[in-house]
């Protein structure tokens, strides 16, 4: 099935190709992944922190997509009607992301990155012979770069996951890992070498703003590892949505904590903490 901006999102395309967010979810718990893809279930998690996300990116894709994005989830992002408001007003998270927007585009080191890429732009390869797709918010093929724009709570807070190499958001939202697969995926889509930014901007007020890249001996040993990892991890994974193989429950998530049953008992000193 080729892959096009209607169907990049779909499960029917999920099934074929591996994505960073999919790959993502067999990670935190391979039990809700294939449920999710099954469509067997849908997590009833709040959406407004995605939409926040997609508002933010739609402005800087083009004008059209903004208006398109608007017009599409008006619902969620506009109060109820009332007597002196009839339209209703824009929620207060979105008044958020409109000083977001602001925020970047105040800034000319922004402007002068993100602005002349290409949006959007879907990249397919295969990685140890399993098809991934990819999509890029801005592509600047003939400089050699590409970046990625990230909404964020706070781009300076500490994060406790034990198994990421430095516990800032980055890390903790395994990014490192977007960015090595989309490195590789656009080297096999255009066959050029492009270096991974990330423009970050927080929910906070006002917005702190920030740029980064990837060129540290940590952050390219980071990368380094993650293609090991997708490399090691993905065949179960496959093997899991082919029903090959049983998924792992976590045990602890949304969809494991409503399909829980009791086994047995567990010593008081071994609860997992
Ligand atoms: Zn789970």
């Amino acid at each position: 099935m080729k892959l096009t901006a209607d169907n990049y999102y779909s499960h029917e395309t999920d099934w074929q190709y591996m994505s960073v967010s999919l790959f993502k979810d067999f990670e935190k718990c391979e039990a809700r992944a294939l449920a999710k893809l099954k469509e067997d279930w849908q997590p009833v998690s709040s959406p407004v922190p995605l939409l926040v996300g997609n508002y933010v990116h739609s402005y800087f894709e083009s004008a059209k997509s903004h208006q398109d994005f608007i017009e599409a989830n008006k619902k969620e992002l506009m109060t109820r009607p009332t007597k002196t408001n009839p339209n209703g007003h824009l929620r207060a998270e979105f008044k958020g992301a409109n000083s977001m927007i602001q925020t970047l585009q105040a800034d000319d080191m922004f402007n002068y990155f993100y602005a002349p890429g290409d949006k959007e732009v879907i990249v397919t390869g295969t990685i140890d012979g399993q098809l991934w797709k990819g999509k890029i918010d801005s592509l600047v093929l003939d400089k050699g770069y590409f970046c990625d724009l990230k909404t964020v709570d706070d781009i300076h807070k500490r994060h406790f996951n034990t198994d990421v190499a430095v516990p800032n958001f980055i890390y903790d939202r395994e990014y490192d890992l977007q960015m090595a697969i989309y490195q590789e995926l656009i080297k096999q889509t255009f066959g050029v070498e492009c270096n991974p930014y990330i423009f970050a901007v927080s929910k906070q007020t006002p917005p702190d703003h920030d740029a980064f890249k990837f060129e540290g001996m940590t952050d390219r040993y980071a990368m380094h590892d993650d293609m090991r990892k997708v490399k090691e991890l993905q065949p179960h994974f496959w093997k899991v949505m082919t029903g090959e193989e049983k998924p792992v429950a976590c045990g602890k998530c949304e969809y494991c904590r409503e399909t829980k049953m009791l086994t047995g008992f567990v010593n008081a000193s071994e609860i997992e903490v």
